[in-house]
């Protein structure tokens, strides 16, 4: 049997899932071709495949996904997995959603074996199967553009954040990667000449003490790889213990998603977080002297005009403008089917149709005027595409200081600098503007 796994996109990494799938199925009776549409591009007959599987693990993914589906003659047997999965098969009732890799569903559903020796916890993915790892997001920092590897600890979330795609997979469980196959995992990709790692995980504290482990594991055996991970507030306020370690194990970076300053906002998306422990978080992390890299979603039904004010304040205090992307003060909530956010009585009537194309419930604002700020602020990023991140943002600060009425900045002196980051940084449960998408296909979002 002929198959066919395709990824459209997975945040500028390459999609390990594919790997871990080709190896689980690898018998001689199963010949694999892997294609990431994210760096590549060829010509191809889908027809000529016996099966076609697809790599749906996030709204983005999905959306072009469908776009490159559209019209073509697809093998009899089609298959989807990852979170957006039950998306797509909502989309096209012929494509079959896989809902967990580690049963027997995708085996009963091409009518093959697995190889027996495999096991999702223990398997170090083949990575040769995907482009080279210079092809994917880099670490970069103003002077130096690092090639940078991906690799998680464990898979899943132990949170039930409402505006999240995870839980509605995952149910507030997670489970662990074995530290040896992560270790030579990473061992691969600093061979293929990775330089930094980004962690993967949806939060690397879920499991703090496995997190810790691993990550002496790889400092001890590689001292000069750097490393970032996406930590949630709670957990660098509760988890400050092992936080505080991470610093003098090259962990360079931290991505948080504060989303909002807004109390009621945070209190919906079930967040476990208050505008006051957004102070606290980043003051650990300045002590702990480790960036925190703030991403946001300002604009939800219940955003209040006061709210981006708020968050400039914030930024202004701390002096965190070179962390922010400027691109974050814009995004909007996303409610793809199934979100958890749905069943929430303060936002229902604030819910409107689903829209097919947009694989997204419409939804309006209660406080009509934030609708025109959003517009605003993201009309100002379209419009000025060349602009570096700081007169991106001073520009969108002026907005908002003239549409609130709000005087925010008290200087104009600011010693802006370059920080790393990566090269694609955007967070993935936000609905994607016409500049991402624009962005991924031209593959400048890469690099
Ligand atoms: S937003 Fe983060 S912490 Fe919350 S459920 Fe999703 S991955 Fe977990």
């Amino acid at each position: 049997m002929k198959i066919l796994l395709t990824s459209f996109y997975d945040l500028g990494k390459q999609p390990k899932i594919i790997a871990e799938i080709a190896d689980k199925y690898s018998t001689s009776h199963v010949e694999f071709d892997c294609i990431d549409f994210s760096v590549d591009n060829p010509d191809l007959s889908l027809d000529e495949y016996d099966a076609l599987g697809i790599y749906a693990p996030m709204h983005t993914a999905t959306v072009l996904s469908i776009e490159y589906l559209r019209n073509k003659k697809l093998p009899d047997k089609v298959f989807t997995f990852g979170l957006y999965g039950s998306v797509l098969e909502d989309f096209n009732s012929s494509i079959k959603h896989i809902n967990n890799i580690e049963d027997g569903e995708l085996d009963t559903f091409l009518g093959i074996n697995k190889n027996l020796e495999f096991s999702l916890k223990n398997n170090i993915p083949n990575r040769s199967i995907f482009p080279d790892i210079s092809n994917y997001a880099h670490l970069v920092d103003g002077r130096n553009n690092l090639i940078a590897g991906s690799v998680e600890t464990t898979y899943g979330c132990k949170h039930s954040c409402t505006h999240c795609p995870i839980p509605i997979t995952f149910n507030g469980s997670f489970k662990t990667f074995s530290i040896e196959k992560i270790v030579n995992d990473v061992s691969n990709q600093v061979d293929s000449g990775a330089q930094h790692i980004s962690f993967n995980d949806p939060d690397f504290l879920n499991g703090p003490v496995h997190a810790l482990k691993v990550l002496e594991a790889l400092n001890s055996k590689f001292p000069s790889i750097t490393y970032d991970a996406t930590i949630k507030v709670e957990h660098i306020i509760k988890y400050q213990k092992y936080f505080m370690q991470l610093s003098s194990l090259n962990m360079i970076f931290v991505i948080s998603a504060f989303e909002t300053t807004n109390d009621e906002v945070l209190t919906l998306l079930d967040k476990k977080h208050t505008n006051e422990d957004l102070s606290m978080a980043i003051e650990l992390s300045q002590k702990a002297n480790i960036d925190i890299r703030p991403t946001w979603m300002p604009f939800s039904p219940l955003a209040k005009l006061q709210d981006l004010p708020n968050i400039i304040k914030l930024i202004e205090s701390y002096k965190l403008r070179e962390t922010v992307d400027p691109i974050q003060l814009t995004i909007k909530l996303l409610v793809p089917k199934h979100s958890l956010i749905l069943d929430k009585t303060a936002v229902k009537k604030y819910i409107g149709e689903y829209d097919k194309n947009s694989l997204s419930y419409k939804w309006a604002y209660k406080h009509k005027e934030v609708e025109k700020l959003q517009q605003l602020l993201f009309e100002s990023l379209s419009n000025n595409p060349d602009l570096d991140d700081h007169h991106q943002y001073l520009d969108m600060v002026n907005i908002i200081e003239e549409f609130s009425d709000t005087k925010l900045l008290s200087t104009s002196e600011y010693n802006f600098k370059n920080v790393p980051k990566l090269s694609e940084t955007w967070f993935c449960c936000s609905e994607p503007s016409k500049i991402q998408l624009d962005r991924i296909k031209s593959n400048t979002a890469l690099i």
